[in-house]
């Protein structure tokens, strides 16, 4: 099998090409004409020397993985659904706005951690995404959208906000950041690339560690009791652990507070009552809270809160002055929207057939 050279982040890209006698400056060759260029033919990378070029056109390749499908909505937002092999998909969301395109991508197929409002979550785990499908997504959006007039590319911001739980991919999630952190590569902010989380403590100190970027907590309820029954791993870290942690990362955190993402369900934790508990209890943390009106899919128990108790809740947090924005619903028409993103939905009966066939639909 052909090293995928996406699989590869700059230190690794170096020890691969040193093992074949190369000096380390073609890494940054090779990644600049990956990552900014996009160029995926080893034949078009002009300044790279041809004995080079010709080898690595042997043991070496530059793939994403086989688009499925591609869907447009009407507002603008963009989905793609990525063949990650038997029988099982993976999405990336592309969302327009004026002033920057942000992707939301996918870092494991299915989830294990069940969260009880979650259609991956629904679906349950598969399989971590290697660093190549990880970044994969990125390119193939990255080279489907092009550059604007200033010769960037559409994207400008990253959320892992897709499929999975980041955290528990843990170093396949850091290449795939450190890629999009590299002037090599993709250059962008740490800014501008966002982590989101259901609270896996010790990883969040590890990512502080080794590769700081924005930070997302998925909270979701004011108090232990609740939490423990729409998202299951609280059990294993609370509440109290959960804003510890926070309050650690933001010592090395590129932006100087943590976003707090809070789906709003209907008559479960939408309540002006609520809403003052969470106050108290996020009072030690700086934070931001963005509001996500429940997305529903098939066979959830839940529905999405009314605007009215959305309004309310949203007031309550501003007049304790937390930032609080309410998040737009986009790509609704094409179930490109939080947490509805299935990928590949099978029954057992289903999912062996195809395996059995080959095929994926
Ligand atoms: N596993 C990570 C990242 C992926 S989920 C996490 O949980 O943070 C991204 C966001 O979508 C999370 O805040 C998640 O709670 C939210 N979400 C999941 N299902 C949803 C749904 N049906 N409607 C609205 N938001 C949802
Ligand atoms: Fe997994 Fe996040 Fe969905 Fe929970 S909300 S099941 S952690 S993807």
């Amino acid at each position: 099998m052909p090293q995928n050279l996406l699989d590869l982040d700059a230190h690794a890209l170096t020890a691969y090409l040193t093992e074949m006698g190369e000096k380390p400056f073609r890494a940054k060759q090779l990644l600049r004409w990956i990552y900014q260029v996009g160029e995926p033919d080893f034949a078009a990378m002009t300044d790279i020397a041809a004995t080079l070029r010709e080898k690595l056109s042997h043991c070496a390749s530059i793939v994403v993985s086989d688009i499925l499908r591609e869907e447009l909505s009407d507002d603008g937002t963009r989905k793609w659904l990525l063949n990650v092999g038997t029988g099982n998909a993976v999405e990336a969301v592309y969302i327009p706005e004026s002033t920057r395109g942000t992707l939301c991508i996918s870092s494991q197929a299915g989830c294990a951690l069940d969260c009880s409002f979650c259609s991956t979550g629904k679906q349950g785990f598969n399989r971590n995404l290697s660093v190549a499908e990880i970044i994969g997504q990125l390119w193939w959006a990255n080279h489907q959208l092009g550059k604007n007039a200033e010769g960037n590319w559409a994207i400008s911001n990253v959320v892992m906000m897709g499929m999975g739980e980041p955290l528990l991919n843990f170093s396949n999630t850091v290449s795939a950041l450190r890629l999009m952190l590299d002037d090599q590569a993709y250059g962008l902010s740490r800014r501008r690339v966002t982590v989101s989380t259901s609270g896996i403590v010790p990883a969040m100190d590890r990512l502080r560690e080794e590769c700081p970027v924005a930070l997302a907590v998925s909270l979701h309820a004011p108090n232990d009791a609740l939490r423990d029954k729409l998202v299951p791993i609280n059990q294993k870290y609370p509440l109290k652990e959960l804003l510890a942690a926070c309050r650690r990362y933001l010592e090395r955190a590129p932006r100087d507070f943590i976003t707090f993402e809070y789906v709003m369900l209907d008559g479960v934790n939408d309540s002006v009552q609520q809403a003052h508990e969470l106050v108290r209890r996020v009072a030690d943390v700086p934070c931001k809270f963005n509001l996500i009106p429940f997305n529903p899919f098939p066979q959830t128990p839940y529905l999405r809160s009314r605007p009215d108790a959305i309004a309310r809740f949203r007031d309550v947090l501003m007049q304790a002055d937390i930032v609080t924005t309410t998040r737009k619903t986009r790509g609704d028409d094409i179930a490109a929207a939080c947490g509805q993103l299935a990928g590949q939905v099978l029954d057992k009966t289903k999912r062996s057939r195809l395996l059995h066939s080959g095929e994926v639909v």
